[in-house]
């Protein structure tokens, strides 16, 4: 190494606007704002780490002091001496403050005494906070009181990784502009020239492995190509980057995902436990599984992901082909909560097993999209348009009634799988009998009659009438209904009633035997219901039963 050997993120960094990486939507509003003269007393630089605040806030302050141009120019010559001061960071005119070690209110004081004199031979003095919302409040009203009425020669440009820690009044008076992380491919790219000028021999997976490890920040993206140098020299492969930044192979996470999707369980934890003894950062590998399934969910969404190579975007689609939507949604579910979990926790590998085996059990919940489907599909073409023209009365039970599941009315006609009816009233009595002991003997004379969506209905015989009104009072019912959510996690509710009451089985308030107007039980309608080839198609996808037939209502 020669003794000016300068880093990487130094020797390369962007000098114009058109060089800057992955941030195109600035570069054209600042461009655009210098071309028309329309600029800003203060800027804000929002963005994650290394991803181009400082170089952004730079070549702005060439731009708008750049000697060889009679007015602020996008195009600064990067060669006259407000140029190369500035460049060099030297230029006296502007001023590069580190906002976490001068957060205090005498630096701000001292600055805004600074910033009264006119600049020494540029156009402007510009003043560049880095980290601004590590300030102190004090020294954020210090600085208010310049941004509100700042001296027409001076320009404020802030960089900030956490915006939220920002008064408002200051943000407010910036003109804010968001960096994003900078694509995988735009990193790549940008590295294979660095590698080509440096005569470093870098192999594609390795260069895409640092812009994976460097996670959109090109600064640690050229770093980590630095380390590699001084520990490769002019030769570098995949898994020497895999080394350095503990990442898992590509090949490895790929693999991983597909044993998930395909519920190949002993294969996901063999895998976890190689990368695990070759000591992989597990917390970094659900990192790449999120960012997978994120991926894949933007597929599934008809969306194209942006952030991926063509290769990445292939193996995608094949994984895309084989999963739905809402089991996408549930699987990131499970691996962010891990995320969150494995944080903290001592022993990661024990939670990125169970998450993954957790995913996997998604493989058994319908997507209810998926019901739905093929529940369109179960419909004969026949009835179609029935399906086209919803509010047409239909006086085919079965298709109305597939139409009103398909189309997740409020009172469907199939319900759920239900926790066994007896069992549960056995469990209900002997829990409520332990909270009110009076209430066990006269639960004793009740028996469960049905067991719908939300409602259990129990009756008593007409015999039995001091029993019923003493379960009914107010005060029991209430704990009962509470035992019953307890015992069945489920908002339910409980009917008493007389077992002899003619319409129990349609739903309705407590105890109360009023008739719904367009509902109506008959018995041989839900024999013909039971024996229906669509109804059975539909009880058999959704594992359901039939509760009630209801006819609709009249026009
Ligand atoms: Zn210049």
């Amino acid at each position: 190494m020669s003794s000016a050997y300068q880093v990487l993120a130094r020797k390369y960094r962007p000098q114009q606007f058109a060089e800057v990486v992955g941030q195109p939507h600035i570069v054209r509003t600042l461009g655009n704002a210098i071309a028309r003269q329309r600029i800003a007393h203060a800027y804000l630089f929002v963005g994650p780490r290394g991803t181009g605040k400082t170089t952004l806030a730079r070549i702005f302050a060439k731009a708008l002091n750049c000697a060889k141009a009679k007015a602020p120019t996008a195009e600064p010559c990067g060669a006259c001496d407000n140029c190369a001061e500035i460049a060099a960071g030297s230029s006296l005119d502007v001023l590069e403050i580190d906002g976490a070690s001068n957060n205090g209110v005498e630096q701000v004081r001292e600055l805004r005494e600074t910033v009264r004199y006119a600049p020494g031979k540029a156009r402007f003095k510009i003043i560049y906070i880095d980290e601004v919302h590590m300030l102190s409040v004090p020294a954020f009203n210090a600085l208010l009181k310049t941004l509100e009425e700042p001296p027409p020669h001076v320009k404020f440009l802030f960089a900030t990784t956490d915006p939220q820690k920002i008064p408002l009044t200051i943000l407010s008076r910036c003109q804010r502009f968001d960096l994003r992380r900078i694509p995988s491919d735009l990193i790549v790219k940008h590295l294979r020239g660095i590698a080509k000028a440096e005569k470093v021999e870098v192999s594609d997976d390795a260069l895409l492995a640092i812009a994976r490890g460097a996670n959109g920040g090109m600064r640690d993206a050229q770093s980590a190509l630095d380390q590699l140098i001084a520990f490769c020299g002019n030769k570098i492969e995949e898994r020497d980057v895999l080394t350095i930044f503990g990442l898992a192979p590509r090949e490895q996470v790929k693999n991983l995902a597909r044993s998930l999707l395909d519920a190949r369980r002993a294969e996901a934890i063999a895998t976890i436990a190689s990368l695990a003894e070759e000591g992989r950062d597990l917390a970094r590998l659900l990192d790449e599984l999120l960012d997978r399934f994120r991926a894949l969910l933007i597929l599934l969404t008809g969306a194209s992901p942006s952030e991926l190579t063509e290769e990445e975007l292939a193996d995608l689609r094949e994984e895309a082909a084989r999963l739905q939507r809402g089991r996408a949604l549930r699987i990131l579910e499970i691996l962010s909560a891990a995320q969150n979990q494995m944080r903290h926790a001592l022993s990661k590998r024990i939670h990125l097993e169970i998450a993954l085996l957790t995913a996997i059990e998604t493989q058994n919940e319908i997507a209810l999209e998926e019901v739905i489907a093929r529940l369109r599909g179960a419909v004969p073409p026949s009835s179609r348009s029935a399906h086209a023209a919803p509010a047409t009365p239909s006086s085919d039970p079965p298709v109305a009634a597939l139409r009103e599941a398909a189309s997740g009315a409020s009172e469907p006609a199939i319900a759920a799988p239900l926790p066994e009816m007896t069992a549960l009233w056995t469990e209900l009595r002997e829990a409520a009998g332990r909270s009110v002991p009076m209430l066990k003997s006269a639960l004793a004379q009740a028996r469960p009659l049905s067991l719908s969506g939300d409602t259990l209905v129990v009756g008593f015989d007409r015999t039995m009438e001091f029993e019923k009104d003493l379960a009914d009072t107010p005060k029991n019912r209430e704990t009962l209904v509470a035992r019953l959510r307890e015992i069945t996690r489920r908002p339910f509710n409980l009917r008493i009633v007389f077992a002899d009451d003619p319409d129990l089985p349609v739903g309705g308030g407590s105890g109360a035997s009023k008739k719904a107007a367009s509902s109506e039980t008959q018995p041989e309608a839900k024999e013909t219901f039971d024996h229906d080839p669509h109804i059975r198609k539909a009880l058999d996808l959704f594992k359901g039963e039939v509760v009630k037939v209801k006819r609709p209502a009249a026009k």
